[in-house]
């Protein structure tokens, strides 16, 4: 699978795949993901839903 890059919200700080149906343009794209974020059950978008592992992202 291809890596994708990761975006995060300006509001809310949430963090998203790239084809996120929620996108807006003031999304800041993401080198890598926050630290904060050490499961993929640390990200509640359902956009990730396809996601079994942080290491696909
Ligand atoms: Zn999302």
């Amino acid at each position: 699978m291809q890596k994708r890059m990761p975006y995060m919200s300006a509001d809310d700080f949430s963090v998203h795949d790239d084809d996120c149906e929620k996108q807006e343009s003031d999304w800041m794209p993401l080198s890598d993901l926050p630290d904060e974020v050490t499961s993929i059950d640390d990200l509640d978008c359902e956009c990730w839903a396809d996601y079994e592992s942080l290491s696909e992202i």
